[in-house]
């Protein structure tokens, strides 16, 4: 990896889960630090960019691609590129550390799904019980099945404890792994 290369933080985890909000808290962190940010969030990216991408397994893979796409570009102009996306794919998870790596770190956000249906943030997990949505990841009998992650650099249990506990336990570790990953005079 050249030296200018910002790191890829990778978050997974089912909706709702809470990868926006460690990650969101990270970036203000990370940012009063000093680094450059980037947030590449599933939502905005699929709202605002891929607003052809569905929820089959083609789009996901073909979405997940495309966000580590841009990644590639993004680490020339920031520190951490952070990207909070379901990536329910061990493959397309593998792929993008393979694109990256050494500059990348999976987090695992875990939660199991009864809390995150219960939290139901977005109303998504009411909308598949009443049949307005067939296909939630990780949830409906036609959704692209979540796969649990075996090789997450950092796992976070999201559904308990505090949120700033967590997002402090993030900013430990991404703080002595930026250290490996960017040029000294940044950190
Ligand atoms: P995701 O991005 O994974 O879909 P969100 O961050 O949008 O999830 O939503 C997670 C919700 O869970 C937020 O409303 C958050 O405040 C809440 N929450 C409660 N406890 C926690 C926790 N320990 N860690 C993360 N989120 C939590």
């Amino acid at each position: 990896m050249t030296e200018n290369l910002g790191l890829v933080v990778w978050f997974c985890g089912l909706s709702g889960a809470g990868k926006t909000t460690i990650a969101t808290a990270a970036a203000k962190i990370l940012t009063a630090s000093g680094l450059k940010v980037l947030m590449l969030d599933g939502d905005n990216v699929r709202n605002q960019i891929h607003t052809n991408l569905g929820f089959t397994k083609e789009d996901i893979i073909e979405n997940n691609r495309l966000i580590s796409s841009i990644c590639e570009r993004e680490r020339f102009r920031n520190d951490v590129v952070l990207v909070p996306i379901i990536s329910p794919l061990d493959a397309s998870r593998k792929a993008a550390r393979a694109k990256h790596s050494p500059g990348f770190s999976l987090v695992f956000c875990n939660t199991s799904l009864e809390i995150a249906a219960t939290r139901d943030v977005k109303g998504l997990y009411s909308r598949a019980d009443n049949g307005d949505i067939t296909d939630l990841v990780g949830y409906s009998k036609d959704g692209v099945p979540f796969e649990w992650p075996s090789d997450a650099d950092l796992t976070l249990n999201t559904g308990h404890g505090s949120i700033q506990g967590i997002v402090n336990t993030l900013c430990a570790y991404l703080t002595v792994r930026l250290a490996n990953v960017l040029p000294d005079e940044v950190h």
